[in-house]
């Protein structure tokens, strides 16, 4: 990947309205930081990455005020409608001169968790793939299948080989591109870039990352992840 470019890709244009609460989840503070400044601190300290693009809500009122800085380029977009909606417009906005060399990471501004272990993971295994990959989780729970007329259940899913996808997701900047045009037409129907490219005939990689990557999107979530937070920033300091 030695000369590859890599932008990281943020969507952070949701309202967040199943955190009740006033202030989008990306806003609200884990251990008096904001969660999206945890995440593009993250993301602009990865080596690989040139520079970032966050999509926001066109009514956003939160994204100034912050007033952050970094070492590395970071632009806006106005996101979309839904967050593939909001990951087109940032790619869209870097796309003139896109070549097979180039990748894209795709990363939610609401999970501040991911580790920079897990990115260098996610990068190494996919650095040959024809498309790329994402950091996912094996489902340890028993996953059952409705009957949606009635709720009973239609079938119990073979859960060996079922992974909950979690960001980020890594893909050649053109394919990625190429999927998210072709998805932003169907309403409601790709919630993650991969879907974008699995209907395009592609097969991502799942690349096995740590569970505790959560997206806040209940208050409890936050809580949660401030234990991990608080768990990473002693041993970073070890
Ligand atoms: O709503 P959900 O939890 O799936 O959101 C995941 C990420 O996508 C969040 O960081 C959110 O801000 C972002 N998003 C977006 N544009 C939307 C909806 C969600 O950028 N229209």
């Amino acid at each position: 990947m030695s000369d590859s470019r890599f932008w990281a890709v943020v969507p952070a244009a949701g309202l967040g309205r199943r955190m009740g609460s006033e202030v989008p989840k990306q806003y609200l503070k884990a251990l008096d930081i904001p969660v999206i400044e945890i995440t593009l601190r993250k993301l602009a300290a990865v080596p690989q990455v040139q520079g970032i693009v966050v999509a926001l809500a066109e009514e956003d009122r939160w994204w100034d005020r912050l007033g952050l800085t970094f070492k590395k380029p970071v632009r806006t977009v106005i996101g979309g409608e839904e967050r593939i909606h909001s990951v087109l417009n940032a790619v869209e906005s870097i796309a003139e001169s896109f070549t097979m060399q180039d990748w894209i990471l795709v990363h939610d501004a609401a999970r501040p968790c991911v580790t920079l272990t897990d990115i260098g993971k996610l990068i190494t295994e996919v650095a040959s793939h024809p498309c790329g990959g994402l950091l996912a989780a094996p489902i340890h729970d028993t996953i059952k299948l409705e009957r949606p007329e009635d709720r009973d259940v239609e079938e119990t899913l073979d859960r060996r080989r079922l992974w909950r996808a979690l960001t980020p997701q890594l893909f050649r900047a053109p394919l990625l591109l190429k999927g998210l045009r072709a998805g932003a037409r169907l309403p409601h129907q790709v919630t993650d870039e991969a879907s974008a490219l699995e209907r395009l005939g592609h097969h991502p990689r799942l690349v096995e990352g740590r569970g505790d990557n959560i997206k806040i999107t209940r208050p409890e979530d936050l809580e949660l992840a401030e234990l991990y937070l608080a768990r990473e920033a002693r041993a970073l300091k070890l």
